[in-house]
């Protein structure tokens, strides 16, 4: 048996599909010992080209290193991997990056990888799961990971190798239900309704609910079939990026939380206004959470979050 890293990258079609499946198939002719993160990484070099998610596994195999590149290159092709342009966008590609084998240098197969010391994309993903071995340039992968610049790469998800692996939405549902309970509770017993003279405070608050209300119900609108309560795209789902979402990219977290806020303060609840904008440091997190799995979704995410800076309110937050 020999231990093996390889890296996989791909920027074409459904991308996360693409790199179960070559976990999968990999099963087939060895054992998948570890399995980095799932990671999100601008193209270096080639044409212009959508992002990559790109990840690393280290695999257990009695395959010598050319049988193994064989068996890679097959399932490559099984993945609708075509080689037009050098480093031009692929479905799939599948490197090995190094093996505790011996060091093998030949023209169809170089172990280490020739470029595994340089790229922040595969020395990421390969510090989690073998940080000790030699890559290319002769450092280790954590000597080698804190001498590459700041290429852009994200951790998108930690465990993603099988279908059914990201179901955390319901834990950010259920905690966002308990929020509003208890900023309602605390508005029923803290809070007051106006009298025929109200206060600048409630006004200001009328004025949020009218505000947040807008935001809110328009995005709905704007959403349509894409709606889920789930912070994760729904299968066949296709990114809004008109309307309130040209300007804000969570315009109904923005709206909820600025129609709490607002009806907290029309009450003259305290512990509500605590609470409405608490809410939007909770949609902060969650909202991170979700922008996660949507980009792993789609690959024109990182692009609109570059395009629409702006989470919550038009022009503010
Ligand atoms: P790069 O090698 O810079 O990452 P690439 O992955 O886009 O580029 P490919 O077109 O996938 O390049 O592969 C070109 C050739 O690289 C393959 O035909 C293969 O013979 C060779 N090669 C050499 N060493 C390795 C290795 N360690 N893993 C995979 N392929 C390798
Ligand atoms: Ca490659
Ligand atoms: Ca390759």
């Amino acid at each position: 048996m020999t231990k093996y890293a390889v890296g996989f990258g791909s920027n074409l079609g459904n991308r996360l599909e693409h790199i179960q499946a070559a976990v999968s198939k990999m099963s087939g002719f060895g054992e998948v010992v570890a399995t980095s993160s799932l990671y999100e990484s601008a193209p270096v070099g080639g044409p212009e080209q959508d992002p990559y998610l790109n990840a690393v596994v280290v695999l257990q195999t009695d395959l010598i290193a050319e049988d193994l590149l064989g068996a890679l290159q097959s399932i490559e092709s099984e993945r609708g991997r075509e080689r037009r342009a050098r480093w031009g966008p692929r479905t799939l590609d599948l490197d090995i990056l190094v093996s505790e084998g011996p060091t093998i240098d030949t023209p169809d197969l170089s172990i280490p990888h020739s470029a595994s010391g340089e790229r922040r994309f595969v020395l990421e993903p390969l510090v989690e799961v073998w940080p000790e071995v030699i890559v290319s340039g002769g450092m280790t992968a954590t000597g080698a990971l804190a001498t590459v610049g700041g290429q852009d790469v994200e951790l998108l998800a930690v465990k993603w190798a099988q279908r059914g692996d990201r179901h955390a939405g319901r834990y950010w549902v259920a905690g966002q239900l308990i929020w509003f309970l208890a900023t309602g509770v605390a508005m029923a017993f803290d809070g007051s309704l106006p009298g025929n003279d109200p206060d600048p405070s409630r006004l200001i608050g009328g004025l949020l609910i009218l505000i947040g209300s807008v935001l809110a119900y328009t995005s709905m609108r704007r959403l349509g079939p894409g709606r889920t309560v789930l912070p994760e795209p729904i299968p066949g789902g296709f990114l809004v990026e008109t309307g309130s979402y040209s300007h804000v990219r969570h315009p109904m977290y923005g709206g909820v939380s600025l129609l709490l806020t607002g009806t907290a303060l029309v009450l003259d609840s305290i512990a509500g206004v605590v609470l409405g904008i608490g809410l939007f440091g909770f949609f902060w997190l969650k909202s991170g959470y979700e922008e996660r799995q949507l980009r792993i979704a789609y690959p024109g995410y990182a692009a609109y979050r570059r395009r629409v800076p702006r989470r919550f309110i038009p022009f503010v937050l």
